[in-house]
C-alpha cells in the first residue's frame, strides 16, 4: 500500500486528500478486496463504505441554531444550515455508492456521467450526462469505487467545472497514486476521500492489490 506522504504530493494537495482509516472501514473493506466475496456482499459493503465515506466528505457542513422543546425543556440545538448536495456517480460502478450516500441525505438531488475506458488507450469516453438544473449551488460528490489512471474522474470534474459547479468532492474506496495525483494536478480546488491508497497500476490499469473490476462485482457482470 502507498503512503500519502509518499506520492510527491505538495503540502495543500496533501490538505485536499483525506485517507478514511476508521478501523471498521478498513475491517469492511478487507472484505470488499476478497475474491470470495460474491455480489450481494460486495454490493451492501460498497453502499455501506459510500455512507462511512459520507460521513469524512460532510464534515465541513455548517450548522446554524434552532429552538427544539424537549419533554422536559426548552433549549438550542443545531441544524444543518441548508447546504444543497447533490451525488454524481460515474456510471456504471458508482451507481453502487449513491445509496449509501443517501441514507445520509435524502434530500440530495443525484446526476449521472456516464464515462467508459477505451480498451486500448484507457482514455474516457463520455455516453451519457445528466445534473440536476440548479447543481452549480450545489456540493456535488462525485462517487466512483475506483480511481485508478484519473482520465474518468477528471473528465467528470471539467463536466461539473463547465455546469458551473464551485464545491467538488471526489469520494473512491480504493485509489491508486497515480489517480490521486492525477485528480490533484487537475483541479486546483477538488478535494478527494479514499477509504485506501494502493501500490500501483498494471498494464491494463487495474489497481494493485484493487480489487478487481468494481462495475462486475457490484453489478454480478464478470
Ligand atoms: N476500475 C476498476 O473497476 N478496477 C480497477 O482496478 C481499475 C479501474
Amino acid at each position: 500500500m502507498a503512503n500519502a506522504n509518499n506520492l510527491g504530493l505538495t503540502p495543500e494537495q496533501l490538505a485536499r486528500l483525506t485517507v478514511v482509516d476508521h478501523p471498521l472501514v478498513q475491517h469492511k473493506l478487507s472484505i470488499l478486496r476478497d475474491e470470495q466475496t460474491g455480489t450481494k456482499q460486495f454490493r451492501d459493503l460498497v453502499r455501506e463504505l459510500a455512507l462511512f465515506e459520507g460521513y469524512e466528505a460532510t464534515r465541513d457542513f455548517g450548522l446554524e441554531p434552532m429552538q427544539v422543546k424537549t419533554p422536559l425543556e426548552e433549549c438550542t440545538c443545531q441544524h444543518l444550515a441548508g447546504k444543497k448536495v447533490a451525488i454524481v456517480p460515474i456510471l456504471r460502478a458508482g451507481l453502487g455508492m449513491v445509496d449509501g450516500i443517501l441514507d445520509l441525505i435524502p434530500a440530495a438531488r443525484v446526476g449521472h456521467v456516464g464515462m467508459e475506458r477505451d480498451p486500448k488507450t484507457h482514455e474516457p469516453h463520455e455516453y451519457y450526462c445528466k445534473l440536476p438544473p440548479d447543481v452549480e449551488q450545489r456540493t456535488c460528490l462525485i462517487v466512483d469505487p475506483m480511481l485508478a489512471t484519473g482520465g474518468s474522474a477528471t473528465a467528470a470534474i471539467q463536466y461539473l467545472r463547465d455546469a458551473g459547479v464551485r464545491d467538488i468532492r471526489l469520494l473512491v474506496l480504493v485509489a491508486a497514486p497515480e489517480g490521486v495525483r492525477a485528480v490533484l494536478d487537475y483541479d486546483p480546488d477538488v478535494r478527494l476521500y479514499t477509504c485506501a491508497l494502493d501500490r500501483e497500476l498494471n498494464d491494463s490499469a487495474y489497481i494493485l492489490p484493487g480489487l478487481g473490476d468494481a462495475g462486475d462485482r457490484i453489478f454480478g457482470t464478470r
